[in-house]
């Protein structure tokens, strides 16, 4: 840090994204990617419209906005999209709570939703998880300020219902609930048709998981048009054009291409049905997932170790040292062959 930040950022707890190591070639299960390529139809959007990066993108993204819009039975309007969903969980915070604003979120999901509270300096509050990691959703009626819940829930993979949505919905008719489902693809129920009856309804999906462009950087959220402009008049006061022009192209031709990608997701369920099982035989305690990963803990080997002797080993799963949980890893669901060589390589640190 140097002398001439302002004080206001000084005491800023920063996200710490998961490892990306550059230099060798690990069975990478630790940011939730998905472990199968883009469709060839967003390859070749891409590679077309990097022929024309001379020009700036639509900042409208007209053509990306309608698709994403029809696929969820929606209006332009009613559609958002920015360079990766953590920019709206941003804006919200920005929009939605400011400074001294209240928030709510649960005391163990997204890292980011703290960060973004302290960045903007909101007075958010934890509600703890019950003791088997679920969410009780009565704990979120009747709340003075914006809620924002993760469905599925991270790191624990479990998810609400969409009635149980709703009834949190109801409950605060004056506040801004956010529903971030980045993982919702992947078997649990959406709330996306609720937005018709409920204003204070925000729901943010991305593409980095289920439609395989985490290095294309697409968010987009979803609500009644005037929460739409909200984060709009936010984003032409600070980067018009914040999806660029390759992303814009790949994510319309992904929409375009719909089935390929979801196609995936049911192969990547049935891979983590499977891994459960294994991991369960192995006598690891495994969280029902709704996500593409699964929160495991094993009373043999605890989750530092784990994760230590798996890196050792070429295989990379995310450990978080934080309170509750810090006996568990977060695995990502890869393909069949990745998930062969994480129970291989369990096996043997079991067996050590
Ligand atoms: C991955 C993730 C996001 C962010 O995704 P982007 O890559 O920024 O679109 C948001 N919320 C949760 C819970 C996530 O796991």
């Amino acid at each position: 840090m140097s002398r001439y930040l302002i004080d206001q950022y000084q005491a800023l707890e920063v996200y710490t994204p998961g490892e990306q190591p550059q230099d060798q070639q690990y069975v990478k299960l630790n940011t939730n990617e998905n472990p199968y390529p883009p469709s060839p139809a967003v390859i070749a959007a891409a590679s077309r419209e990097a022929g024309r990066l001379q020009l700036y993108s639509d900042p409208v993204c007209a053509t990306l906005r309608d698709a994403i819009a029809s696929l969820h039975d929606l209006k332009r309007e009613n559609v958002y999209v920015s360079n990766g969903s953590d920019d709206i969980l941003n804006f919200a915070f920005m929009a939605f709570a400011g400074r001294g604003g209240r928030v709510y979120f649960p005391d163990i999901s997204y890292g980011f939703y703290s960060v973004f509270g302290g960045l903007h300096g909101c007075a958010y509050h934890t509600i703890p998880l019950e003791a088997d990691f679920s969410i009780d959703p009565a704990k979120y009626h009747r709340r003075d300020g914006m809620i924002v819940i993760a469905n599925p829930n991270a790191p624990t993979g479990l998810a609400l219902s969409a009635r149980d949505i709703e009834g949190i919905l109801r409950a605060n008719p004056d506040q801004v609930v956010l529903i971030d489902e980045a993982y919702v693809d992947f078997g649990a129920e959406s709330c996306v048709g609720l937005i018709g009856k409920y204003d204070n309804l925000l729901v943010c999906q991305t593409f980095s998981k289920s439609r395989s462009m985490a290095g294309a950087r697409l968010g987009f959220a979803l609500a009644s048009p005037g929460l739409i402009a909200d984060l709009d008049r936010i984003k032409y006061s600070t980067n018009p054009y914040n999806v660029n022009l390759m992303t814009c192209a790949a994510g319309a031709a992904a929409i375009a291409d719909n089935a390929y990608y979801m196609d995936n997701c049911r192969r990547i369920e049935a891979t983590r049905e499977a891994a459960t099982e294994r991991l369960r035989a192995l006598g690891f305690t495994v969280l029902p997932s709704k996500a593409n990963f699964v929160f495991v803990k094993s009373d043999r080997v605890d989750g530092g170790t784990l994760y230590a002797e798996l890196k050792k080993r070429g295989v990379l799963v995310r450990h978080f040292d934080a309170p509750r949980i810090s006996d568990y890893n977060r695995i990502t669901i890869g393909t069949p062959e990745q998930m062969d060589v994480l129970i291989a390589k369990i096996k043997e640190i079991m067996g050590a």
